[in-house]
């Protein structure tokens, strides 16, 4: 593609873990990438591999400030996403929310450019519709520990609704279940880096609660794909659109199965389950699957052996520093 041809996308929060992996399959096609982080959850190790290529560029600003670029489209991905990492400072999680999607939309609505929007299927809360579709308002809990990311995600849907009905800007709406793979945080808390973490290093499991909740587990790879099925879709087609794997899992399973491929010596351990813990999430998938033709792939032990084979290399670079 020459240089009239080529795509400049911006994609925020772009060296976190899904970030990077969508970069990756953005410029394997030929776009020029721009990414924005703060590197508040992001490692620029996750952008090592791109530092010399010529259609990418790495601008370190937090979304909560305005930005003035030029580009043709927008992945707005920049948010803490575990709880751990979400909670520890809430006011600036909300405001990354919601100033981010202000500014980011203010952006496209000057640049006229299409936009996609990382939402969660924590707009669910704890759900009482299981499976969950698109069409169920949720049960969030407005002022708990969890509240911050979820009604900051909720404002931020609010947000895009009403950029597109009031100025006429092309949305995506995507609410990504729980996701996992290759580059997620060793530290960030959520359940399939911890358990991974903590089987290779034959600590014990922390389960949370008696480990009955349940969740359903995306590998990264097919989540991207649906990220660019949808935002390929005509201008008519805005979501909210569910993305995730539909297979559901209680995380007492999640243990035993990380221990089994694993071959670890760890023990379970049951500990107190956090407020406003969701006791189940699964996606009702079929929007995804007519819209966008799409469907995840990889079945959940397949994408843990990649990950577990991730965080195995990580763990021998530490001990090989000491650090
Ligand atoms: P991540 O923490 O690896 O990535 C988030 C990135 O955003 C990090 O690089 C971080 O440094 C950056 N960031 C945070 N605040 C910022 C700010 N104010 N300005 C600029 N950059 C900022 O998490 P992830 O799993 O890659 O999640 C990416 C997006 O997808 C998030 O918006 C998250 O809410 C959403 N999401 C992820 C999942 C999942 O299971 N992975 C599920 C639902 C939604
Ligand atoms: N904005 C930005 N980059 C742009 C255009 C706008 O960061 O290229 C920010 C701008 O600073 C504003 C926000 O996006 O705070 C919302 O823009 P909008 O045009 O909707 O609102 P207004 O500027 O009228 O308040
Ligand atoms: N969890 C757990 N042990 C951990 C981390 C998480 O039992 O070390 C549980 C957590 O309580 C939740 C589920 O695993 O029920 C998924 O947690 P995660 O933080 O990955 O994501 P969530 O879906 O809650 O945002």
């Amino acid at each position: 593609m020459n240089y009239h041809d080529r795509k400049r996308v911006l994609v925020t929060g772009g060296a976190g873990f899904l970030g990077s992996h969508l970069i990756d399959r953005l410029l394997a096609e030929g776009a020029e990438v721009l990414c924005v982080d703060n590197l508040f959850t992001g490692n620029k190790r996750n952008l090592d591999h791109l530092i010399n290529h010529p259609r990418f560029e790495f601008m370190r600003h937090d979304v909560c400030l305005p930005l003035f670029v030029e580009v043709d489209q927008i992945f707005n991905l920049a948010c803490p996403a575990s709880p751990v990492h979400y909670q520890y400072d809430p006011v600036q999680t909300t405001k990354t929310s919601v100033h981010g999607a202000i500014n980011m939309l203010g952006l496209a609505k000057r640049l006229k450019c299409k936009i996609l929007q990382a939402s969660t299927s924590e707009v669910y809360g704890d759900p009482e519709i299981h499976p969950q579709v698109e069409s169920y308002w949720g049960n969030v809990n407005p002022i708990g520990i969890r509240s911050c990311y979820d009604e900051g995600k909720r404002c931020a849907e609010t947000l895009f609704f009403d950029y597109h009905r009031q100025h006429k800007i092309e949305i995506k709406v995507a609410r990504i279940f729980n996701t996992y793979g290759p580059r997620m945080h060793p530290a960030d808390g959520r359940v399939v880096s911890n358990f991974i973490m903590q089987a290779l290093r034959n600590e014990d499991i922390t389960i949370f609660g008696n480990g009955s909740q349940t969740r359903s587990f995306c590998y990264y790879e097919d989540l991207i794909d649906g990220f660019l099925r949808l935002m390929n879709t005509g201008p008519d087609f805005t979501g909210p659109v569910n993305l995730g794997n539909p297979g559901e899992f209680t995380i007492k399973e999640l243990a035993e199965l990380v221990i089994d491929m694993t071959g670890s010596s760890s023990k379970l351990t049951f500990n107190d389950l956090p407020s406003d813990d969701p006791t189940q999430r699964k996606p009702d998938i079929s929007l995804a699957e007519s819209e966008l033709d799409w469907q995840p792939k990889v079945a959940l032990k397949a994408g843990l052996q990649k990950t577990i084979e991730y965080f195995e290399q990580f763990v021998r670079e530490q001990d090989d520093t000491g650090s």
